[in-house]
């Protein structure tokens, strides 16, 4: 339904969208989630051509909607948008609001503008509020009129931008429940938010994005149990990470037992935490691992803090030959380290060691 190739775009100061490429089905439910700022909303814009993209295609229904001879109303047509702000006129009614848009630009007979209008405020379950002024409306309510606004529209595919970001708490259900059950109808739709649980429940696709690009795509399953890539997991499962590549034995061992206290710190973990993630880096990479690995080799630490289940991760990544530390058993070693850790767990897989200490 959508293919996009190479989607770049520039701001005087920002590249959020560095090189954005993907392919969206009919029937596509798709969350795109991801920290703040890595160009979320601007892909969505590029998309129904708020933006105009810096370069690259945007190919919908066989016609490339970059290209400036497209009819943006055209595109804007079969793209409706939902955005944070609802955008209602304030001096008209809801059932009026509903009714412009398909009265002015797909020239639908009042009636029959009316009637849709009004199936699709029973839908939303605002029914009784046709004759109502925005002003009267909740929050949550007001979203529901704009999403049944979109809807008399007829678009082919919904984008939403953090619908429920600007709502109180207490009227996010009600509008995801709205969200959820065009879900179920089967209508394509682009859902940018940061509900994580509604993301996993409603689409059947996430998109993490991050520098500039879908830096993952996949099934909910996919993204929020086993996601591929660090950056993806330490934002789903809400990671402090402390990253430390070595590649030489001549590495700067003072700088990074400092780099560790501070981490440590900055998380709040006690004295004998970071005294433990010392030692346990002191045992496995200097005794065990810097002494084995060959002459060149690239080795990744990460310490990872999950502040949600207070746990801590101590990660070794390196290249090279299959070598598993304390495999030829440096007693002493591997007692401190056991004595230090709930879990100790070694793979190897694709040329990479993995070895992961819980503490
Ligand atoms: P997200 O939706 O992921 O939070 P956005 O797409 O809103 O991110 O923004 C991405 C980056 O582009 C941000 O750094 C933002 O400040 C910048 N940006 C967005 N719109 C504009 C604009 N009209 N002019 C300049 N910079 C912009």
């Amino acid at each position: 339904m959508i293919t996009i190739r190479h989607l770049k775009k520039v701001y005087p100061n920002v590249t959020p969208l560095k090189d954005v490429n993907t392919e969206i089905n009919k029937g596509d439910v798709i969350s795109i989630i991801g920290p703040s700022g890595t160009g979320k909303s601007t892909l969505l814009r590029c998309l129904n051509r708020l933006e105009m993209p810096t370069a690259g295609e945007i190919i919908v229904d066989g016609e490339n909607i970059v290209d400036p001879a497209c009819n943006i109303f055209k595109v804007r047509e079969k793209m409706g948008m939902v955005f944070q702000s609802f955008n209602l006129f304030s001096h008209l009614m809801i059932i009026e609001n509903i009714m412009l848009g398909p009265v002015d630009l797909l020239k639908h007979s009042r009636q029959q503008a009316f009637d849709e209008g009004m199936n699709l405020l029973k839908m939303v379950g605002l029914a009784d509020k046709a004759y109502a002024y925005p002003d009267e409306l909740s929050g949550g309510q007001k979203q529901r009129v704009a999403i049944a606004r979109t809807l008399a529209m007829q678009p082919e595919i919904i984008l939403f931008d953090e619908p429920t970001s600007a709502l109180d708490p207490t009227m996010v259900g009600e509008v995801l429940a709205v969200i959820r059950s065009l879900a179920e109808k089967g209508l394509t739709m682009l859902i940018v938010t940061h509900e994580m649980k509604f993301a996993a429940d409603v689409s059947t696709r996430v998109f993490y994005m991050d520098e500039g690009v879908i830096y993952e795509d996949g099934t909910p399953e996919q993204i929020f149990q086993r996601p591929q890539r660090e950056k993806t997991r330490a934002f789903i499962k809400h990671l402090k990470v402390l990253s430390y590549k070595i590649t030489s034995r001549n590495f700067d061992f003072i700088k990074l037992n400092i780099l560790i206290e501070e981490f440590g710190k900055k998380q709040l973990l006690s004295a004998q935490q970071i005294y433990d993630l010392q030692l346990c880096f002191e045992e496995v990479c200097m005794q065990n691992l810097l002494p084995a690995l060959p002459e060149k080799f690239a080795l990744t630490l990460s310490i990872e803090y999950s502040e949600a289940e207070g746990s801590i991760e101590m990660l070794f990544k390196y290249d090279g030959p299959r070598l598993e530390p304390f495999a030829n058993g440096d007693e002493l070693s591997m007692m401190l380290v056991r004595k230090k850790t709930k879990a100790i767990d070694f793979t190897y897989q694709e040329q990479q060691n993995y070895f992961s200490l819980k503490l």
